[in-house]
């Protein structure tokens, strides 16, 4: 971490930036994560270029900055995060960024008597499962935008405003579909705990085997507590999910069955990362339509 902090000093002191700024006449956005990248992609016009630092299927828990996102991180214009502590490796780097350029974190849109506490001044920071809550995040950003780019954000109303009204679209629609699975069932156990919002926002009880960060690696204790649940509520699927190996939730299944109980994999969930761009769930709206498909086929 050192080093590319270091990096980034010599490179802003001696040569301005890393890479060559781009004389595009566009404001060049770069955002750590991909669902970022998307939504504001959705919401913004052609007067900004929007880039994602993470792609699909990577973890932000573990995600560390390379040098080739150092060069990124100082010719972008806007940098753009979660926050929260989601990308926690970089946490250094992007306070230091921060000194030079304009970055916003998602989460400093969301008042925190919403945010899901876990103690002591820490906040769950898988917001982005709240669709209603996340829109927040969203707003604030297009704000701050407005206030240092009045002119493009002006061009970019209609587009925000448009995708604005898919997201609360789609925030009402997975409330109709979740309400499917019958009210005993709706039970989620994933890998680890990305889908509290979810839970919270739509009405099911969510259990993870890892924490909240994937930095803290699950032991035998985590696999005993979730396969006595999954037999408690005689629970017929648990996810895996897109960027956490998959033989975390799979020895839990195994678990299950070696001693007489039944239980299989519902499917894969997207959950800190998008599919590939070309995929259905290469997009946020198309990540959380690919969630709710596979959660209420196999829970219902
Ligand atoms: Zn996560």
């Amino acid at each position: 971490m050192y080093n590319i902090v270091f990096a980034i000093f010599l490179a802003i002191t001696f040569y301005g930036c890393v890479s060559p700024k781009k004389n595009d006449g566009k404001i060049h956005v770069l955002a750590t994560t991909g669902i970022i990248a998307d939504i504001l992609s959705n919401s913004l016009d052609s007067s900004f270029v929007v880039e994602s630092l993470m792609g699909p299927g990577v973890d932000p828990h573990l995600y560390k900055a390379s040098a080739k996102d150092v060069g990124l991180l100082s010719s972008a214009d806007i940098i753009v995060y979660n926050g929260l502590h989601l990308e926690g490796k970089m946490t250094e780097i992007l306070k230091k960024v921060g000194r030079h350029k304009l970055v916003i974190a998602v989460s400093d849109g969301i008042p925190e008597s919403s945010l899901m506490s876990l103690g002591e001044g820490i906040h769950d920071p898988h917001i982005w499962f709240d669709i209603s809550l996340y829109s927040k995040g969203l707003q604030h950003i297009y704000w701050t935008l407005n206030k240092h780019y009045p002119i493009q954000a002006k061009s970019s109303r209609d587009t925000y405003e448009k995708y604005q009204k898919k997201l609360h679209e789609m925030h009402a629609w997975t409330k109709q579909r979740i309400e499917l699975i019958p009210a005993k069932q709706r039970i989620l156990i994933t890998a680890h705990d990305a889908f509290g919002y979810f839970g919270r926002a739509y009405g099911m009880q969510v259990v993870g085997l890892q924490g909240i960060s994937t930095v803290a690696e699950f032991g035998i204790q985590d696999i005993m507590r979730l396969s006595a649940l999954i037999k408690q509520y005689s629970i017929r699927s648990i996810f895996i999910e897109s960027s956490v190996p998959k033989r975390s939730i799979e020895s839990v299944m195994y678990n299950v069955q070696a001693s007489g109980g039944s239980v299989g994999i519902g499917g894969q969930l997207f959950s800190d990362a998008l599919d590939s761009k070309s995929k259905k769930a290469g997009t946020y709206l198309g990540m959380l339509e690919a969630n709710v498909h596979t959660i209420v086929s196999s829970l219902k």
